[in-house]
Order: C-alpha cells, then structure tokens, then sequence
C-alpha cells in the first residue's frame, strides 16, 4: 500500500475552488445557495465527472462521487462541505472533500476494487446560512418539517427559496434519507481551526473525539434603582449576581468538570442599561462545553445550583432557557488504529486529540462509525482569509486518508 495522491492535481483543485466567490476583501462567499455556492456545485460535479466517477445530488442537495466495491450493499463516506461563512477561507471543509474526491481518482487509476463502496459526500449548508448541518441531519435522517419551515436566513430568505435556485423542493429533503445499513464508516479530514498541531509542529491530529455542548440563555431579575438614593444593602442588582456566578466558572469547571471542559459567557445585556441606575435586570449567555457527556450533565446541574443559590441570596428571580444542546461523539477505534496504522507506516508523527468544532461528523456518528482526520491550522485561525495550512501539510493529510481508507476497505 505505498499509492500517493496525485499532489499536484490536488493543488490545482483547491486554488481553484478558492478563486470561486471569493470577493475583493479575498474572503470567500460561498454560503449555501449563494451564487457562490451555486456555482462552486457545478464545477465540483463536473470534477467528479471528468475523473470518471459516478456522481449524484441528493434530494437535499449533498453532492456524492462514488466508487463502486466488490459489495455495493455499504459504503464507506468520506465527507465534509463546501460552503463557507461569509469571508471564509479556502480550506474549511473544501479540503476534506477535494482530498476524498483526490483519493478516488488516485484509486481509480490504479484499478483498485475496494471491498466495500467509497463514496465522497459534500454537504448543503455545513456552515449555517440556514441553521447549519442541514445536509448531513437530512441524510441521517433527523430533519423535520418545522426544521426546513424555521429554516431563513439573517435577511429573510428561506431555505425553500434558496433551494428553488438549483431546482430543488426544500420538504423534499426529507427524503434524503439513507438507510444506515447502507453505511459501513465516516470519515472526515478537516482542518484543525485551532493552534495546537500549529504550536507543536505536528502534521496529523486523530480525533477522538467531538465536543458536545450546551448553551443557555439566563435572565436575572432584580430591581432598577436610582443610582445615588439606593443604599447598598437595600439594592438588587442584577449584574453583581452575574459578576459572581462568572467568578464561580473557574471553580467549579476545576471541581466537576474534566481537564477539557470550557465555559464562556460571550453575550451580556444590562437594563436598563443607564450609567446612574442600577441594573434590575441582566441577560446573558453561557456555553459549556466538554466531550462526555456525564461531565456535561454535571456540570449542568452545578451552574443551575450556583446561579440559583447566589439569586436567592441576592433577592433575585433567575430563569434560563436552553437555546441548543449537542451531545459528543466519540470516534470508532477501528478507525481511529486505521489512520494510526497509516501514520505509522509514512513515518507521520501525530497526536491523538479532542475536535472543540462541531462537524458533520458529529451528526454521522448517530447512525454509524465515525473518525476525522486533523491537519494544522497556521496560527489556529479559521473562519477568515487568513486561513492557511501549509501544502506539505495538506500533502500529508491527503496520502494518510487514502492509506487509511484503502486498509479499511481491503
Ligand atoms: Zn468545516
């Protein structure tokens, strides 16, 4: 097993997605079903079609290139997307699907027959124009009506307008569906988003495992008070009850949660917001996460005790409402010794480590096996023209994912 990916082939196909929607300010706008995205769709179907592979786009929109096995009953799916946020950069999800259609041509070319399909998926709407993860939660299954109908994006349009575009029927997605008997594995090469391979010169991350989170949004009440008549013992203000639950975080992340839990509280909003009155009311945000699931129950429960604690000694009402929570996933160890096996075999150093991003991935692993493959982020940065990945880098990535799934499909 000593085929290499065809490198500079490779290349070639992410410069050039990069050139599509990308702006003067040399973000890049591809969002789904944005004339970028539209147009970065036919040329990856035409890509896949002059590399002789079988290509299709699903009823929402998932665009696949295929190779067919020995037995075609399963397949094994490489994945990930190509639309962007608004000024993306060129490598977050086009990399994992440009590597995956590389790796089946390189196959192709040496008339390997794997064992069972491989199958190269680019998601709809990874990114969330309309919410985000749609393409993957409609192909395992999970899409619901209310979904698609709550499905608009921040200038009003909706997913069924957007959809019409490329001639697609928004509740017809419902019907993209796959049987999970259908899937024998996932796998997604990704860029790391973070700095960690970056700092330690490292090439390869093997994820183990995906961050699951919660986020709530909290509302303490006091009472709005003149800022000079209020003594302070008479006060209820709610912002000192926020000022004391965020000094809490530390703690009780060190005494409940694990070495990987994070919590932010990103989003603070006063009333009635006046220099000279004290503040009856505070809204904030707060987003937990870590990668067990039991951790995050934990830690749940100790954020509810605390906050409510200190509103009761504060003379404080304290409500939350939970706005998303998403459970971890873990990666499949067959599939995790696979792309170790590769590294080992190329002389790849790598490390073993957790994914804090939430990727199609994570939704995959619901129905079926799922790995992912990390290559460093310059600086750790994403979502931004300033994304950058070295290309020996890339290099690597591309030959440990055609490694990897030759030995899982041999
Ligand atoms: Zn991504």
């Amino acid at each position: 097993m000593n085929v290499k990916v065809n490198f500079d082939r490779l290349k070639n196909d992410i410069q050039t997605l990069a050139e599509i929607g990308k702006s003067p300010d040399r973000g890049i706008y591809r969002m789904a079903f944005s004339p970028g995205d539209i147009e970065a769709r036919k040329w990856l179907i035409t890509l896949i079609n002059k590399a002789n592979l079988e290509s299709r786009v699903d009823s929402a929109g998932n665009i696949f290139a295929k190779l067919t096995g020995a037995d075609d009953s399963k397949s094994w799916i490489i994945g990930s997307h190509i639309d962007t946020v608004p000024a993306g950069g060129h490598l977050d999800g086009s990399l994992g699907v440009l590597c995956g259609i590389e790796v089946l041509r390189s196959l192709l070319e040496i008339n390997y027959k794997p064992k069972n399909s491989i199958e190269v998926v680019a998601f709809t709407d990874e990114e969330g124009r309309f919410g985000g993860l749609f393409g993957s939660e409609a192909f395992i299954g999970e899409l619901t009506p209310e979904r698609i109908h709550n499905a608009i994006d921040l200038s009003g349009i909706s997913i069924t307008d957007a959809m019409l575009e490329i001639g697609l029927h928004s509740m017809d997605a419902l019907d993209a569906k796959r049987n999970p008997q259908t899937i024998a594995g996932y796998i997604e090469l990704h860029i790391e988003q973070g700095p960690i391979l970056d700092l330690s010169k490292i090439p390869i991350g093997i994820v183990e495992d995906i961050t699951g989170l919660f986020k709530w949004q909290v509302r303490l009440t006091g009472t709005a008070n003149h800022a000079g008549t209020t003594p302070m013992n008479m006060r209820k203000d709610a912002f000192q009850g926020l000022a004391e639950f965020s000094l809490e975080i530390p703690r009780i992340l060190e005494e409940i949660g694990s070495e990987k839990s994070v919590a932010t509280i990103g989003r603070v909003s006063l009333f009635p917001g006046s220099a000279n009155t004290v503040p009856g009311r505070v809204d904030f945000s707060l987003d937990v996460r870590d990668t067990s699931s039991e951790v995050l129950q934990a830690l749940s429960d100790s954020f509810r005790k605390t906050i409510s604690a200190i509103a009761r000694r504060r003379g404080l009402m304290f409500d939350f409402e939970v706005l998303s929570s998403v459970t971890p996933a873990a990666s499949d160890p067959k599939i995790l010794s696979a792309i170790e096996n590769a590294c080992n075999r190329q002389k790849v150093k790598y490390i073993k480590m957790s994914s804090g991003a939430a990727h199609d991935a994570q939704i995959m692993a619901r129905v079926t096996n799922m790995g992912m493959i990390f290559v460093p982020s310059k600086n750790g940065r994403s979502h931004s023209p300033a994304e950058w990945t070295p290309w020996e880098d890339i290099q690597i990535g591309a030959d440990i994912l055609l490694e990897t799934i030759q030995e899982l499909t041999k």
